[in-house]
């Protein structure tokens, strides 16, 4: 009886799910939700601040300012680097849209640079080839919760007195040289999104910043250009973090390091299970690694194949969810066909599209469960 069970659990396997987590933490949370409806203020209050702390401190950093979403951590960023029309900013073709949207949206041009094929994360090693007069800024992408190679890229910046704004909203906790992502940008940006790492009930974002004028003028443009209400200094946005929202994740806080433990020893499950199969030749697909220089936070495990459609199809018949990210490089985005950019330019960014799939990962998934994938994915191959 008992097996069988565990049998038709086995094939209802989710992508990413937040139910088991919400069931652990139910009573904590209704209580955070309760606590925040009974005092009555529901904007820029208590839990943001306490939040902004300690996102802050657990990247070593002076500032945290919560904003309404990880696309606007972005967007503040540049505008608060003074980053506008007439700018390019170099960044990665294999990403969430947000990252280059955030670049047009200032009126700066986004000026792409192929990934390593590796890490999927831009090739620090090209970066100077793409830099003209124009170049003002960096955003590297940690993508997958895997850090850009951040020492090189800051060596680059430096050199040719470049912004680096760190697009960190796969990678909360993740370190490059035992330093947190984040921290080596002029600014560093996360995202709140229910399904990332650190994800809450709806959208929100943070930016965590050293310089002190940079994190003023955040302050500002979040509250319509405002220091004191009803004084605008500045023509700013909405964009804030709802202590609704600020209160939830600070419930989640506590567990964040327990959280990415259980994802590296999901990810180091995985790894090793697949890795007995590719040195016995039965299985060619290419596993996520981590870099010498980073600790990685496996906000997705990625495999790579060139059989990804089919792969993907023969999973979900097994019951098991898989995701691809991203199935488009931004490139070849119709949004951004105006660039003038054609297939064939940053081949790595263009198969990664073609070839890559996330499995199921969230810290609740059970060794049993990443046991059962393994074999499906062994199966297809056999
Ligand atoms: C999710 C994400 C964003 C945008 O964050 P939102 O909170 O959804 O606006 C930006 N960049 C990357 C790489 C992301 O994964």
């Amino acid at each position: 009886m008992n097996i069988l069970l565990e049998q038709i659990k086995l094939t209802n396997i989710p992508s990413f799910s937040l139910t088991r987590q919400n069931r652990i933490l139910q009573k904590e949370l209704v209580d955070c939700f309760l606590q925040v409806v009974n005092k009555g203020i529901f904007i820029l209050d208590e839990n943001v601040k306490v939040l902004e702390n300690m996102v802050s401190s657990l990247c070593e950093v002076d500032n945290g300012i919560g904003v309404a979403s990880g696309s606007d951590a972005l967007n503040l960023s540049l505008m608060a680097c003074d980053i506008g029309y007439g700018d390019e900013v170099i960044t990665t073709p294999f990403t969430f849209i947000a990252t280059a949207a955030a670049i047009s949206r200032v009126g700066a041009k986004p000026v792409f640079v192929d990934i390593d094929p590796d890490t999927w994360n831009i090739n620090a090693d090209l970066l100077k080839k793409r830099i003209s007069t124009k170049t003002k800024a960096i955003i590297p992408v940690h993508l997958y919760g895997c850090p850009a190679e951040m020492t090189k890229i800051a060596q680059v910046a430096k050199e040719h007195r470049l912004k680096i704004i760190e697009d960190a909203a796969q990678a909360l906790g993740a370190k490059c040289n035992d330093k947190s992502v984040g921290s080596f940008g002029d600014t560093g940006c996360f995202s709140f999104f229910p399904t990332k790492n650190f994800g809450s009930f709806g959208d929100g974002g943070m930016v965590i910043t050293d310089n002190a004028k940079i994190a003023d003028k955040i302050k500002l443009l979040r509250l319509h250009g405002a220091k004191h209400k009803y004084h605008h200094d500045i023509i700013g946005y909405n964009s804030r973090l709802d202590e609704l929202q600020a209160a939830i994740l600070n419930v989640k806080f506590k567990y964040i390091k327990q959280w990415t433990i259980r994802r590296r020893e999901i990810a180091e499950l995985y790894s090793s299970l697949f890795q007995e199969h590719i040195s016995a030749c039965r299985l060619s697909i290419k596993l996520p690694l981590e870099p010498d220089y980073a600790y990685h936070v496996y906000h997705q495990y990625t495999i790579q194949t060139d059989q990804r459609n089919q792969l993907q199809n023969y999973l979900k018949n097994c019951g098991i969810s898989s995701t691809v990210y991203y199935p488009i490089p931004i490139h070849l985005q119709k949004a951004y066909s105006s660039l003038g950019y054609c297939k064939g330019d940053f081949p790595i960014a263009e198969a990664a599209c073609n070839q890559v799939l996330s499995l199921p990962m969230f810290p609740e998934l059970k060794d049993e469960e990443v046991a059962f994938i393994v074999e499906r994915v062994v199966d297809f191959f056999a």
